[in-house]
This record gives C-alpha cells, structure tokens and sequence, in this order.
C-alpha cells in the first residue's frame, strides 16, 4: 500500500487522528483513535516486558516531564540541541538545511535506482546490481555527485559553519519546492526545546522546558534506582514517556512529531565494558524486531560516521518506512558524559561503590532509545497488504488485511452471532463475549452481513472470528476463523479462549527474545 493509503486507512478505522481536526488541525501532532491506542499499547507492553520483566538487572520508572532546568544546560540541550533552519524569501516556507540537502541527495539516489532496475530487467537472472554500481560511469558520476554534498554537509554540520550550508544550498542549486525559487535567508541554528514558565518565578529563572528526551529522568535517579533497587552493575533502566521537539518541518505523518513517545533504556556498566554491551544491545534490539514477524530485509543498521562528542559508538536500527530506510531506533555508546556531567554542575557525587573492584566510578551507559509512534507507524505501514482470496463461492475477491503479529493486534478476537435478529443466537454470542472479556481484548459486532464483519475486522488485524450460528445452540460448538489463512474450523465453545490464546498471548512472543 502506499503512504497516503496507509494514513487514510489509520484514520478511517480508528488508529490516528489529526490533532484538533475541527479546527483545521494543529500541524504535526496526532491523537490516536480506539485501535490506534491499543495497538500503541500493545507495543508498549511487549518493549517494557521485553526490558523489565525479562531482565532481573533492568528496572522501570516513570520520571516527570518537568525537570530542573539546569539538567538541560548539563545535557547539553540548552547550547546544542539545534537543527539548521533556512527560509525561503518567496514562499516563507521554512526547511531544514540538512534535509534539502539530503532531498537533493535522494533524488539523485532515485535516477541510480531507476538505472539499476532497467538494467536488472534487461540482463536478467545474470544481473550482479553490485558489480553494476561500480562499473556503471554514469551510476559511478552520480554516487560521487552524492558524496560530495553529503561529505560536504556533514563536514559543515560537525563545524557548526551554517555560512558552509548556505553555499552549499546555492551550489547544489537547491530549490524550494513550493516557490520554485533559490532566494534564500542565511541559515541559522534553531533550538528543538519548547519552553514554559514556572508561575511564581520571573524571567530566565522560572524557565521551565518540555524534556526533549525521556533518558535525562533516568540520569538524574540513577542514584536513587540503584539505591532502593540494590542493583549492581551492569544493570538497566527503562522508562516510557512523552517528549516534545518542536521540529522546523515535521512531515511524513507520526513519523516525525511535535510531541511523541519515547521508549528509552540506560543501562550502567562498568568503564571499559561498554563495547561488550554495545554489542549485546544491538543483538538483542535487532532480535526484538525480528520477532514480532518484520523481516530482516525491511531492518538495517547504520553506524554513524559522525559521533556526538560524548559517544564512542552510535548507530541506528533502520527500517524500510514507505519512503525509504530510516531511523527507528538509536542505540548509543554514551561513556560517562551525562553522568559526569549533573555531578559536575549539581555538585553532587552520582558514582558507583563496585564491591568487586573495590573501587568508586561514574559509570558509562550505553542506551536503546525507540520512538514508540514510529514503531507504530512501522507496523502498520508494513502489515498493511491488499490481497486477492477467495470469497464464500470460491471466486476471487480483494481484500485489505493488516497482518499484524496476533500478540500486538488490538482486538485478538471478534464474536459473531450469524444472524442478529435471533435471540438464541445473540444470547450465545453475549455470554461468550463475557468470558472471553476476562482473557483478552475482545469485540463484538452483530451488525451487516457475516463477510463484511470478517472484512472490517481483518481491516483492524483481528487474528480471530468467532462465528455463532444456530448449530451451536445444538451442539455448543462454533466457528472459529484465522486471519491470514482464513481457515475455518468447528470447535467447542469452551475451547474458544485457549485456541485464541495460543497465539495471542504475549508470553509465547516474550519466549522468543530471551
Ligand atoms: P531524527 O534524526 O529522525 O530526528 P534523532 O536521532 O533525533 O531522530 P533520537 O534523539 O535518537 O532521534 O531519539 C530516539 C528515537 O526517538 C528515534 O529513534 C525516533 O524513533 C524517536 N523520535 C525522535 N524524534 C522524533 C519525532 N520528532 N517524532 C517521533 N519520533 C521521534
């Protein structure tokens, strides 16, 4: 399916909603509808299990949005949390610097894509698309064409030199997209962090600012957690919770948002063992993926070439949205630096007594640090297929189905009754929709006819339908249907619960990414 598909879709069955739609909507913030906030959960639940009830060494908390400001002057937000900003003259549409320059860069990728493809078609089964890449002059001109800008841009960015971006923007001959035009103002710095104000303090003082990253709450009670949990090193942190950036250009749905989720993990070890643990959480982050179903194909990693100042190793978990790889999660090598730095402007001590060295450190962390919404959007947009199956008298019929892994699916089962005008049948159906209610999260439907409610339910990802029809007043058994292979089989009511189970059941998934 393709994006804009993908977005209707979200809305029309209730999984994100514009903010503030009645009121024209509020730009790149969303709600999300009923299945949209169970589907979110569900992904919550399977990352928190995954962390904190898998591990005995990592531990949650849920630590404030509001933070003392002074945290994000030690965390380096306040001078360096930026993005460059440049602005058309004509249109006053507003860009990154960065992503004009990487768009320039896509669409060049896109002309070698469609190089590499018609040659694909012409040489057939023999086509080495590697050997292609590297030999092809024209392919050769363009990749270098590539390099330079973003080699260019990289360089400009890692100096902090916006008049470099700005030359290069003018170089490149990069457009705006709305104007046409190339009249643009310098490019200057812009800091992410939305800020409020404390009621009772005037001035820069009572500046208060929406955490741009849930791991500062982690930092600042590391003391705390280790303390009342007794944990030793290595051992981990968890935490879920909002965030807020207020992105120059958010575009691309929930993909890039003004308040989102994040889904961070700090895990404390010992200086020197931090490659080790790098290693492991790269694994077991790729692992995690890979188990709810999405293929190894759709994922990659990107190793950053350029480190932040305080990492010694960073690189993202990349996935195959509908407009190309991108980051899904980030996974850092972080040393000392945040630690170290709140002791260093709180004045208090945040090191560790290790009974084993017998000695007293600031610990390094190496984090994993997921967007819950772009997780979600991940999701959808890959469990979003149409497919042709057949229908009640064996001919062909389209339908749209989201094959969502059956632990993550909002709804895990809907009761049918056949009919909805049968008292018989309606009573069956209400009393098995009150004993499943106790074990999952179930729908029932009466309305339409039997193959549209099947349809709206496949639309939503439900792995299970249960049908009632008027055997079942005979006999107490029913039908029970599978989503994906739509087989259909006859089994006792009282055996409903553990055949749904079997499959929708978080723990069987949690089994498979210890
Ligand atoms: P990007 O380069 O895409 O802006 P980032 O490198 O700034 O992302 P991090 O600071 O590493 O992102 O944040 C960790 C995770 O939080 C990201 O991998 C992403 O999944 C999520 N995230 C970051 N910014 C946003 C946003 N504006 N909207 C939704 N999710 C976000």
């Amino acid at each position: 399916m393709d994006f804009k598909q993908i977005v209707s879709h979200c809305k029309e069955y209730g999984f994100v909603y514009q903010s503030s739609e009645v009121y024209d909507g509020l730009a790149a913030v969303y709600d999300y509808g009923p299945n949209g906030v169970l589907l979110k959960n569900n992904i919550k639940e399977y990352w928190w299990k995954s962390m904190v009830q898998m591990h005995q060494n990592i531990v949650g908390i849920d630590s404030a949005i509001f933070m003392h400001p002074k945290i994000w002057k030690a965390s380096g937000h306040v001078d360096a949390f930026n993005d460059p900003l440049v602005d058309n003259k004509d249109s006053n549409k507003r860009y990154r610097a960065d992503q004009l320059i990487e768009g320039y860069a896509d669409k060049i990728e896109a002309k070698i894509k469609k190089d590499v493809e018609k040659a694909r078609k012409k040489f057939g089964d023999a086509f080495d698309e590697k050997q292609f890449r590297e030999t092809n002059g024209r392919i050769i001109d363009r990749q270098a064409k590539i390099d330079d800008a973003l080699g260019r841009m990289n360089k400009a960015l890692a100096d902090d030199n916006m008049e470099a971006l700005k030359s290069l923007i003018e170089e490149l001959e990069i457009a705006c997209p709305v104007s046409g035009t190339k009249n643009w103002t310098d490019v200057r710095q812009f800091n992410l962090m939305f800020s409020t104000q404390l009621g009772n303090i005037a001035g820069e003082d009572g500046k208060l600012y929406l955490r741009p990253e849930t791991a500062q709450g982690i930092f600042v009670n590391f003391l705390n957690v280790q303390k009342t949990s007794r944990q030793k090193i290595p051992f981990g942190i968890a935490q879920i919770g909002k965030a807020f950036r207020n992105e120059i250009v958010a575009r691309q749905f929930i993909f890039r948002m003004r308040e989102f989720e994040q889904m961070e993990m700090q895990f404390f070890v010992r200086p020197g063992e931090e490659m080790k643990w790098y290693q492991y959480w790269k694994d077991t982050r790729m692992k995690w993926h890979q188990a709810i179903g999405t293929p190894a194909s759709k994922l990659r990693y990107h190793d950053h070439e350029n480190l932040a100042h305080y990492a010694n190793a960073a690189l993202d978990i990349e996935f195959e949205f509908p407009f190309g790889f991108k980051e899904l999660e980030g996974i850092h090598s972080r040393t000392d630096f945040d630690l170290g730095s709140h002791q260093e402007l709180s004045g208090r001590k945040l090191q560790y007594f290790d009974p084993e060295l017998n000695e007293n450190y600031v610990p390094y962390v190496v984090e994993t640090s997921i967007g819950c919404d772009r997780m979600f959007l991940a999701q959808v947009s890959h469990n979003l297929v149409q497919e042709e199956v057949p229908d009640a008298e064996g001919k062909s019929s389209t339908r749209v189905v989201m094959k969502f892994h059956p632990s993550l699916a909002p709804i895990k089962c809907a009761v049918l009754p056949l009919v909805k005008n049968h008292e018989g049948l309606v009573k069956a159906s209400k009393d098995i929709f009150d004993e499943l209610k106790f074990e999952t999260s179930v729908q029932y439907d009466e309305k339409d006819a039997i193959g549209r409610r099947y349809r709206r339910q496949d639309a939503v990802g439900t792995p299970y339908c249960v049908t009632i029809d008027h055997q079942t007043l005979e006999d107490q058994t029913v039908t029970l249907r599978e989503r994906d292979s739509l087989n259909q089989i006859r089994i006792p009511v009282d055996q409903v619960s553990a055949e749904v189970l079997k499959k929708t059941n978080m723990n069987n998934l949690l089994k498979e990414v210890v």
